[in-house]
């Protein structure tokens, strides 16, 4: 098994105030991931006070990083954080790349935590390692159940503080949502807003078919813009489908002519079925999504 590559992030933010890191200490640094480098104190371990984005690498390539860095800057700003410092996240990520063995697929966490209490310094770190295959996944797709996130479809604009929206470390509400799923005899979720519109799954962006069209629930609705789900758009543009991001109630999964969830380690996956009821699988389009988010 490889050993991951760990880059600490030593100057994450773009920090003028007087007194912060000295500009010639380097921005960022290997170091070694088998070590201890986390305090107990900081708040993204003692909170999840703090932000992150998994970036796929395939073949050497990450055809969406500019995407991430920028949900990434926009995650921090929703959180008040300090900005990441976009010329040091990219290259300290370009630095755990080339610091890999190449490989297939590599998964590249970059996060960026609120620090540790009292010091007023955030904490950011890159870690880069082999990504899990999802190939059967992709070809046998996935049961799902819709489940009420208990949230209006407004909530971002009514109640910013809940951070919806941001990519924030505390996943414990989304992995305690797949557990229920499993306990319902499914794989995965597509949470629904308390006022019954369709919102996005724990780890993955939804995307419909009807017909010749394809949507994804529009953003506003307090859900992350998924980079995958941009680019499974781009590639259904040039094939000539019409795309769009709107509101959807959850009666219109039912009717959709096909279902995936989309995300960058794990691609498209097919829902194949849904609260019980069984989905047309489109297994031709999923393989040529599959093909092209693998190298676009
Ligand atoms: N929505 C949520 C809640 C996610 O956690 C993710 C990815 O982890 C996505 C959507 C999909 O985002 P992306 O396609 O950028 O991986």
């Amino acid at each position: 098994m490889s050993v991951p590559v760990l880059i600490l992030v030593t100057r994450p933010v773009d920090d003028e105030s007087e007194g912060s890191t000295d500009a010639r200490t380097a921005p960022f640094s290997q170091a070694d991931p088998t070590q201890p480098h986390l305090s107990v104190l900081d708040l993204g371990a003692t909170r999840g006070d703090g932000v992150f984005e998994t970036v796929m690498v395939s073949r050497g390539d990450a055809p969406a990083i500019d995407a991430h860095l920028d949900r990434f800057v926009a995650s921090a700003e929703l959180l008040d954080l300090p900005e990441p410092s976009r010329e040091v996240w990219r290259a300290a990520f370009d630095a755990a790349v080339a610091a890999h063995p190449p490989v297939e697929l590599l998964a590249v966490k970059l996060v960026l935590t609120r620090g540790v209490e009292g010091q007023d310094a955030p904490t950011g770190w890159i870690l880069a390692q082999p990504g899990r295959d999802f190939s059967r996944e992709r070809v046998e797709g996935v049961r799902v159940v819709t489940l009420d996130r208990g949230y209006r479809h407004d909530v971002a604009s009514t109640s910013p503080w809940l951070l919806q929206g941001a990519k924030t470390l505390s996943y414990a509400v989304n992995t305690a949502a797949i557990r229920e799923a499993k306990r319902r005899g499914a794989d995965d979720v597509i949470f629904t807003s308390s006022d019954g519109f369709v919102l996005e799954a724990p780890t993955a962006s939804v995307l419909l078919r009807e017909g010749d069209r394809f949507t994804t629930p529009s953003a506003e609705l307090g859900i992350l813009p998924g980079t995958t789900q941009r680019r499974a758009f781009a590639l259904l543009e040039e094939l000539g489908y019409e795309t769009g991001a709107v509101r959807l109630r959850s009666s219109e999964l039912g009717r959709a002519d096909a279902l995936w969830l989309v995300s960058s380690i794990r691609r498209a996956v097919p829902v194949v079925e849904l609260d019980g009821v069984a989905k047309t699988v489109d297994r031709e389009l999923t393989a040529r999504l599959n093909e092209y988010l693998g190298e676009h």
